[in-house]
């Protein structure tokens, strides 16, 4: 049993890793980016208020996520745990999300930063040919993030739940970085995937 909240800037490699880990610790994958997207794409009222938004790089207000994520978190299968991806993004979100895992009764373990620098993201990004990943939108994205996302590294360090790791290397040397910090803060990872 794990809660883990991920943290990284756009093109650190974050969903990647949320995925592999998740799989490796038995536990949902929670991105708030992939649900959104279905969202826009079944054209759900959340899709449509939301598409905008993601189109510009913007960040989808505050608001419109509180409902989404409550809602996933009181699924049954985030009985065995939880790893969420691109949530929070920003401190209202942060706040938020402790008073609703303080109502779930469903304490966060640990929040995971992964570091890249600024040169590897936007080629990392570009190649990555999404919708929302053209050059002028993904330094938005890189914008925003460093204003409204970054601060929760401090929020969380100050709460002395942050592990970093180091996301500029090799995609096998960052899950087995994420897997034995996680390991030596104390949570049982299964040895074989
Ligand atoms: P990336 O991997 O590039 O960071 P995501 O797939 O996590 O992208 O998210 C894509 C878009 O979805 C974001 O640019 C934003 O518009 C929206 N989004 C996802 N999560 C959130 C959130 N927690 N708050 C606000 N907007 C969000």
């Amino acid at each position: 049993m794990a809660r883990l909240i991920f943290l990284g800037p756009p093109g650190a490699g974050k969903g990647t890793q949320a995925q592999i880990v998740a799989a490796r610790l038995g536990i949902p994958h929670i991105s708030t980016g992939d649900i959104l997207r279905h969202a826009v794409a079944q054209k759900t009222a959340l899709g449509v208020q939301a598409q905008d938004y993601m189109d510009r790089g913007a960040l989808v207000p505050d608001q419109l996520l509180e409902a989404m994520i409550e809602e996933r978190l009181r699924q049954p299968d985030t009985q065995s745990g939880w790893l969420l991806d691109g949530y929070p993004r920003t401190l209202p979100q942060a706040v938020y999300l402790d008073t609703l895992l303080s109502l779930l009764g469903q304490p966060y373990d640990r929040a995971l930063n992964l570091e890249v620098g600024d040169e590897t993201l936007v080629g990392r990004l570009l190649s990555r040919g999404r919708r929302d990943d053209t050059e002028p939108v993904i330094r938005h994205r890189l914008q925003v993030y460093r204003d409204q996302t970054a601060p929760l590294i401090d929020f969380y360090q100050q709460r002395h739940h942050l592990l970093e790791v180091n996301g500029d290397q090799e995609l096998d040397l960052v899950t087995q970085s994420l897997l034995t910090a996680l390991s030596a803060a104390g949570l049982s990872v299964p040895s074989t995937p």
